[in-house]
C-alpha cells in the first residue's frame, strides 16, 4: 500500500496535528495558515507579523473544520493493518483542553455521537472480524487495571465510559479540569492469516495526560509529586519515540512504564501515529508552541 512505501522512506512514525476550533471570540487565533500538505503557520500574539512567524511541517495537520470522519478516514487503513499482524499505536498528545479526548474518545459529555477514534477503530476491526475476548497478559504491574470480555462496539463504549469516569481529574491552579492521568485503550489480535500462520498482534490507543508545564509554586504535596511524574512519563515518551525517528541503537523503553506498556507497538515493525493537539488561543500560545516544538522534534 501507499502507507508501506512511504513508511519504508520515513520510518515508521507519523505525526499529526489537531487545531481544535476557539471558544473565545474575543481572543485572537494563533494559527495563521494551515496547508493540505502539512504546513501550520502560527503567529506569536507578542511579536510583529514579520518576526512573529514560526513554520511547522507535519504528515498532515487538521484544522478546526476536520470532522471525527475525516480523521478516521486518514488512519483506518493503518488501524485495519494490526489485522495483518502489525502492533499500531496511536496516541493524543497536547495540553488540558486541547482536544485530545475529543480525538480519540469523542466530545465531552458523552460520546453519544461524533465518535473519536477509539470507537470507530473497533467499530472497523469488530466489523472485519467477530472478535473475542481474550487474556493476553501484558506482564506488567498494573494495580487498577481490570480486564474484561467484550462482544461488541457497545461492551467497549460502555467500558470506556467507566474508565472516563474513573480518571482521576483534579483541579489545578490553571483553573482548568485537568487529565492527570494516562487513558490507554489496547486490542489484542490472535488468529491466523489466509495462509495459516499464526497473527498475535495489538492496537494501542492513547489519551495522554495534559502536558502543560505545572507551575510548582502552584501545586504541592501529591498534586506536586503527581505533576511531576506525568512530565516524567511523556518526556520518556518523546525520548523513545525520538530515538526511534532517529534510529538510534538503544532506545530507553525502561525509563517509564507508560514506555514499557507501550513497547510492543512503538519500534520495530510497529507503526505509530502522534497526534499533536493545539488550541488556537492566544492565551495558550507558549504550551502550542512547546506543543508543536515536541511534535516537530519526534517527526
Ligand atoms: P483534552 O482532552 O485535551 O483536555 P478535550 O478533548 O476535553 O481536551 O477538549 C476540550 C473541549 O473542546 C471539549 O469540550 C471538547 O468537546 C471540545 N473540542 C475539542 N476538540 C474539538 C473539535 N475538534 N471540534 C469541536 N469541539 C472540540
Ligand atoms: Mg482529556
Amino acid at each position: 500500500s501507499l502507507y508501506n512505501i512511504v513508511q519504508d522512506l520515513k520510518g515508521n512514525i507519523r505525526v499529526y496535528c489537531r487545531v481544535r476550533p476557539s471558544f473565545n471570540c474575543l481572543s485572537n487565533n494563533v494559527i495563521e495558515f494551515i496547508g493540505e500538505d502539512g504546513l501550520l503557520m502560527i503567529l506569536d500574539p507578542l511579536k510583529s507579523k514579520k518576526d512573529g512567524r514560526k513554520v511547522f511541517r507535519f504528515n498532515r495537520v487538521f484544522g478546526p473544520a476536520a470532522k471525527q470522519d475525516d480523521v478516521f478516514k486518514d488512519i483506518q487503513p493503518l488501524i485495519r493493518s494490526v489485522m495483518d499482524g502489525y502492533n499500531v499505536c496511536i496516541f493524543a498528545y497536547g495540553q488540558t483542553g486541547s482536544g485530545k479526548t475529543h480525538t480519540m474518545n469523542g466530545p465531552s459529555g458523552g460520546p453519544d455521537k461524533d465518535f473519536g477514534i477509539n470507537y470507530l477503530a473497533l467499530n472497523d476491526l469488530f466489523k472485519i472480524q467477530n472478535i473475542r475476548s481474550c487474556t493476553s497478559d501484558t506482564g506488567l504491574s498494573l494495580p487498577d487495571a481490570t480486564r474484561h470480555s467484550v462482544k461488541s462496539t457497545d461492551d467497549v463504549l460502555n467500558l470506556m465510559k467507566l474508565g472516563e469516569l474513573n480518571r482521576v481529574v483534579t483541579f489545578t491552579a490553571m483553573n482548568n479540569r485537568s487529565s492527570r492521568s494516562h487513558s490507554i485503550l489496547t486490542v489484542y489480535v490472535h488468529g491466523k492469516d489466509n495462509a495459516g500462520s499464526t497473527i498475535r498482534s495489538c492496537l494501542h490507543l492513547v489519551d495522554l495526560a495534559g502536558s502543560e508545564r505545572v507551575d510548582k509554586s502552584e501545586v504541592t504535596g501529591d498534586r506536586l509529586k503527581e505533576a511531576q511524574y506525568i512530565n516524567k512519563s511523556l518526556s520518556c515518551l518523546g525520548d523513545v519515540i525520538m530515538a526511534l525517528a532517529h534510529k538510534n541503537s538503544h532506545i530507553p523503553y525502561r525509563n517509564s512504564k507508560l514506555t514499557l506498556l507501550l513497547q510492543d507497538s512503538l519500534g520495530g515493525h510497529a507503526k505509530t501515529i502522534m497526534f499533536a493537539h493545539v488550541s488556537p488561543e492566544e492565551d495558550s500560545f507558549c504550551e502550542t508552541l512547546s506543543t508543536l516544538k515536541f511534535a516537530q522534534s519526534v517527526s
